[in-house]
């Protein structure tokens, strides 16, 4: 791992703020193989960034953590929480989507609530800068704008995960490589690497070995999106079950998909999609059927959940369809909302505050 030099405490003075913006992923190809001993699966993935994002803004707090004026006036969105297990001193709070504050409580823990404590993996990412950058003390505030809904199959927790490694290494100077946040990022989980890096790659191992493919073209998504979140692990165990008996060598190749991007043909992508975890979720969600099905009456070219679920996303001929396709979605009331984005889009970067100038 590389390192500018050791730095015990950070270069940012109170008040120092940085906003990283991060994409969301849907996956062209989703081939998964069969259970390993290990309880993975190898996947042979083809992943596209698309302009649905979450802006993460990580502050140096004026005064102490529980006390700053930032963690302290939530607004009715907000969900104000802390990490202070160490000589790092993290504040969160949310607003957009997964913003708990506007939910009823209930008993049982709901998947599409992000967390404000450690188990937030964007508290994650920043603990691990500071031990790659040798931080022993630092207090933090990192405000989650979340465009990106939750548990719904677009690796949102995975983009918040790389917008806060490039936001701690902006905000501390500890100019950590591009090289070394990926390997931060392949630490913090499988699908966190790709919103690092943005665009289209195919991704195998368990999706975090990266390779950029060549894609032409612009490709025009809409995005049905559900009430409520799918657990990605309970979407897998339900493929293990629906699998159970069947012989599958490795998971389905990607060659379809990787020849329709060449081409820059959106009828020629939106035919070659593949979700191998689609039929699981399908099961846990039989709503879904009918939003996939609305979606192609209507003119979609393409038409898949979005990795493990619930969330469908639509492949438009061209940026007039989409809009068209986008409001007669909206009108059959099949989704809880609807959003537009285009294909490919750029991976985590600083967007206001320290290095944009
Ligand atoms: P996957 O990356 O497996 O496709 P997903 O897109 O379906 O996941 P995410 O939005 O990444 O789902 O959230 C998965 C879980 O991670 C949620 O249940 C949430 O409680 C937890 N989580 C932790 N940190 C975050 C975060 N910053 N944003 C969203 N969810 C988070």
């Amino acid at each position: 791992m590389t390192r500018s030099h050791p730095a015990p405490r950070h270069g940012a003075h109170a008040g120092s703020t940085v906003t990283v913006r991060a994409p969301a992923k849907v996956n062209l190809h989703l081939g998964v193989g069969p259970l390993r001993p290990d309880g993975y699966h190898d996947v042979i993935t083809v992943l596209q960034a698309v302009s649905l994002f979450d802006d993460l803004t990580a502050t140096v707090p004026a005064t102490a953590p529980g006390t700053s004026t930032t963690a302290s006036t939530p607004t009715a969105v907000d969900q104000p929480g802390s990490d202070t297990s160490t000589g790092l001193e993290i504040t969160v709070a949310v607003t957009g989507e997964g913003a708990a504050g506007n939910r009823p409580a209930t008993s049982t823990p709901d998947v599409s609530i992000v967390p404000t404590g450690l188990d937030n993996i964007a508290v994650r990412a920043a603990h691990l800068v500071a031990e790659a950058a040798g931080i022993t003390s630092a207090r933090l505030h990192l405000a989650l704008t979340k465009g990106i809904p939750v548990a719904a199959g677009m690796a949102g927790g995975s983009a918040d995960a790389a917008a806060a490694l490039v936001a701690c290494d902006a905000l501390w100077q500890t100019g950590l490589d591009r090289a070394t946040l990926a390997e931060l990022a392949a630490r913090l989980g499988s699908d966190v690497p790709f919103p690092l890096a943005g665009g289209t790659a195919l991704g195998t191992g368990r999706g975090e070995q990266l390779t950029d493919v060549l894609a032409t073209g612009e490709y025009y998504w809409v995005f049905a999106l559900a009430d409520g979140g799918l657990s990605t692990p309970a979407v897998y165990a339900e493929f293990d079950r629906l699998s159970e008996g069947r012989l599958r060598s490795g998971p389905t190749p990607a060659d379809d998909v990787l020849a329709a991007l060449r081409t820059g043909d959106p009828r020629q992508l939106g035919a070659a999609l593949v979700n191998d975890l689609q039929p699981a979720a399908l099961r846990l969600r039989p709503a879904l059927r009918r939003v996939l099905s609305t979606g192609t009456e209507l003119g979609a070219v393409g038409a898949i959940v979005s990795g493990s679920g619930p969330t469908c996303a639509f492949l438009a001929a061209g940026a007039t369809e989409s809009i068209e396709l986008a409001a007669s979605l909206a009108g059959m009331g099949v989704a809880r909302a609807v959003r537009r984005a285009a294909g490919p889009a750029a991976g985590a970067r600083v967007v206001a505050g320290a290095g944009t100038a």
